[in-house]
């Protein structure tokens, strides 16, 4: 069972599609750019666990990196 995860957009891949925001707008904020950023640096929610994972996988350019533990 997963206690938490960190999570991470990162910058060099990601192109502002902004589909992390509008599945998360609570994990994910877009900055001037339209590009993403996580606003929370850990999640250990289980509903937030679930939404990261959502994003990650609806996010085109892999950019949403998921670390368990
Ligand atoms: S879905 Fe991916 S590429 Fe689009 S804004 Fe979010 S992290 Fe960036």
């Amino acid at each position: 069972m997963t206690s938490g995860i960190t999570l991470r957009v990162d910058p060099d891949k990601c192109q502002g599609h902004a589909r992390c925001s509008a599945l998360a707008p609570e994990l994910f904020q877009l900055d001037e750019f339209g590009n993403a950023r996580e606003r929370l640096g850990t999640c250990s929610e289980p509903d937030q666990i679930d939404k990261a994972y959502v994003a990650r996988a609806n996010c085109p350019e892999e950019a949403i990196i998921i670390t368990e533990g």
